[in-house]
């Protein structure tokens, strides 16, 4: 991912070296090259257009006429806001200061979420919790054995629905999985929800509804990074219907743009907090802003 954006960046960013000084113009028509870059990766206009006027205005300003190399002066402007267009500071994982703390995992069917649910529970478990996975994705005929099949490998125990106790109402699941928590001293309740192939009105009740009956300490909204523009259309979608307070980017091992990774953050105004980068329990690490710049910038 961002292959060919941080060749491009690099490369504009290049041509600025040796320059000595550089005039407005040199700056326009940098600011100009960056701006093409960053739409041809396919970043949101609304988050170029912000980028683009913040790098233009800095770097117009006295930090880089003062600076002894105005170029490299101009590249750490590019990569501060990078990190701002990220996020800024790794944003950690709400807890309940009162066990189980609950964290709900929302968004489309194949964008990840049931490998995602693994990859967080082995995670939480290497980080000293006991977490138990909940499978309230009863749309998906797979879903719930997937789940099982992964809690397996990640050493976590799954809550699944049996006959009588839940079976057809992920609600009910949801709620059942939290009196489990409860009752076996789980510390963290991951529930795995039911998505579709698109946005649909009875997916998000649902997903309202569960958020509801387990009243969530996070709830994780996540999406599938390689998917462009789309990415955020529908985040904007969970963002006004379910609600989330966090995002996980998933598939950032794949060759696509990276653009939705860039917007996610500004369009919905949550952070992002975790990545996933492989079909592997250990694919994954927390989220952190300045490394994802560093990496961008090359
Ligand atoms: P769900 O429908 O949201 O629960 O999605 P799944 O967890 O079933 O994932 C859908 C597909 O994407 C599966 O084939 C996963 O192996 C794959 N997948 C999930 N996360 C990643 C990732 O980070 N990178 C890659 N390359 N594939 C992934």
């Amino acid at each position: 991912m961002f292959s060919t954006l941080s060749d491009r960046l690099t490369t504009v960013l290049q041509g600025l070296r040796g320059k000595g000084r550089l005039s407005d113009a040199d700056i326009d028509a940098t600011a100009r090259e960056i701006r093409v870059a960053l739409l041809e990766a396919d970043v949101a206009l609304p988050v170029v257009r912000g980028f683009i006027a913040k790098v233009k205005e800095r770097a117009k300003g006295s930090e880089v006429h003062q600076a002894l190399n105005p170029a490299q002066q101009v590249v750490k402007i590019v990569n501060e806001e990078l990190i701002n267009v990220l996020g800024g500071e790794t944003r950690r994982l709400n807890l309940a200061k009162n066990p189980p703390s609950v964290i709900m995992l929302a968004g489309l069917q194949g964008a990840g979420k049931t490998t995602l649910a693994g990859k967080l529970a082995k995670w939480l478990k290497g980080q000293g919790h006991t977490p138990l996975l909940v499978a309230a994705d009863l749309q998906r005929p797979n879903a719930v054995t997937q789940l099982q099949v992964v809690g397996e490998r990640a050493g976590v125990p799954v809550f699944a629905p049996e006959p009588g106790n839940g079976v057809g109402n992920p609600v009910e699941v949801s709620r059942l999985g939290i009196e489990e928590a409860k009752a076996k001293q789980h510390d963290i309740v991951l529930v795995d929800t039911a998505g579709r192939l698109g946005v649909d009105e009875e997916m998000m009740k649902q997903a309202i509804d569960i958020r509801a009956a387990v009243n969530p300490d996070e709830v994780l909204f996540v999406v599938d990074a390689m998917v462009g523009q789309d990415a955020i259309n529908t985040a904007t979608a969970f963002r006004d219907g379910v609600g989330f307070t966090g995002v996980v980017l998933t598939k950032l091992d794949g060759d696509a743009r990276g653009g939705a990774a860039l917007s996610v953050r500004e369009v919905t105004g949550q952070p992002i907090l975790f990545a996933s980068n492989g079909e592997k329990l250990e694919d994954f690490d927390v989220f952190h802003p300045d490394r994802m710049a560093s990496r961008i910038l090359g």
